[in-house]
């Protein structure tokens, strides 16, 4: 679907993408959210050592998103989890990892098969060519799948036809723009999705190597590095990858510091899940998208799904419309999560959790 490059050239097309980086980037149905101008100036990815040789690479917030990575040094190499939603932003976090490290990158986890977590595979495995890419069995065929949700090859193929149409609306917003602020910020955002969409016209698809289909332990370079599958929670295929010795768990979307995206993702046993994660002995969470956060942050973001859940139950059984439930729900649990959940530009309270009483009754209450 696409030409091919050399890796030489594509370097090079990926390092002046990463120049360019201050006017990138994605947003989608993962994540789509207002875009945040301010924030377009600074750097893509902090790195931000959480324990020895251990770091958590935060994503700055991005009209096209990104996820946040874990980088793990070994005597070995490097580990890294999630390589975000396009090549060059890869290529950005392989560079500042090289500014740690020399060492060649060896692993790379993909935690779950949305897009924003693995179109950036294939910067490593170019670079790296006996490089291994590791994930769950299911999450391999999701991403395979023509129709897994917002991930894999299948929605690649949607994303090339929506991108275009994202494009002319930006453009047709643009001209009925009503000040100079909100004009410069559409404008921002329609340059990341042009350079978006020039990536994902060039991207090649580069699939997990290796799939695992109940928890196991590497010791990677005299390093414990534990990959735990605990059951559905955001997806159907999620695993977390837990450092024993160093109390660290990196948790994709299964937990995060923003509001979750439900669709794609099993509500109810998604309370289960992160309660079976709970038992395991670890203080710090890097989560798929927001801030590093600390284990205490787990009952807030299980409850929330547990109140939800229930409201909307409770809701139904009274007899209340979906609209009626939208606003009525969303008043209810706000002074429990609003503020907690709403503390970054992106993935906030009031944007989702509309969507997220919708799902819920649709896909819980509904079905269930
Ligand atoms: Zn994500
Ligand atoms: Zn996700």
């Amino acid at each position: 679907m696409s030409p091919s490059f050399t890796r030489r050239q594509f370097l090079t097309r990926a390092g002046m993408a990463v120049a360019a980086i201050e006017t990138l980037d994605h947003l989608g149905p993962c994540c789509a959210l207002a875009a945040d101008a301010k924030t377009a100036d600074k750097d893509l990815f902090e790195l931000k050592p959480i324990a020895d040789g251990v770091y958590a690479a935060i994503a700055a917030p991005r009209y096209k998103v990104n996820c946040n990575a874990a980088v793990i040094l070994t005597n070995n190499g490097v580990v890294v989890v999630d390589s975000h939603s396009k090549p060059s932003a890869a290529f950005a976090l392989y560079r500042e990892i090289q500014s740690i490290t020399k060492m060649p990158i060896r692993k790379i986890i993909n935690t779950h098969f949305h897009w924003d977590h693995w179109q950036g595979n294939q910067v490593y495995a170019e670079a790296f060519p006996g490089l291994e890419i590791i994930t769950s069995e299911r999450t391999r065929a999701n991403l395979t799948s023509a129709n897994a949700g917002v991930g894999g090859t299948g929605y690649i193929e949607k994303q090339l036809e929506s991108v275009p149409k994202e494009i002319t609306k930006l453009k047709d917003d643009i001209l009925r723009a009503t000040s100079p602020q909100q004009k410069a910020r559409l404008e921002a955002n329609l340059r990341q999705t042009e350079s978006y969409l020039e990536e994902l016209r060039q991207l090649k698809p580069t699939l997990p190597t290796r799939t695992v289909s109940n928890s196991v332990t590497l010791t990677e370079g005299g390093r414990e590095i534990r990959i735990l599958l605990l059951g559905r929670a955001h997806t159907d295929g999620d695993v977390f990858i837990y450092l024993p010795k160093e109390k660290v768990v990196a948790s994709g979307d299964a937990l995060i510091d923003w509001m979750p995206f439900l669709n794609d993702g099993y509500p109810e046993e998604w309370v289960q899940t992160l309660s079976a994660l709970e038992k395991f002995d670890f203080a710090r969470v890097i989560p798929g998208h927001g801030d590093v956060m600390s284990k205490e942050q787990l009952p807030f973001f299980r409850g929330y799904l547990a109140d939800l859940i229930a409201a909307v139950k409770n809701a139904t059984a009274n007899g209340a419309s979906l609209d009626e439930m939208k606003q009525g729900i969303a008043d209810q649990l706000a002074p429990k999560y609003e503020q907690g959940m709403s503390k970054h530009p992106l993935g906030q309270y009031r944007e989702r959790v509309g969507l997220n009483i919708e799902f819920v009754y649709k896909n819980v209450v509904k079905k269930g």
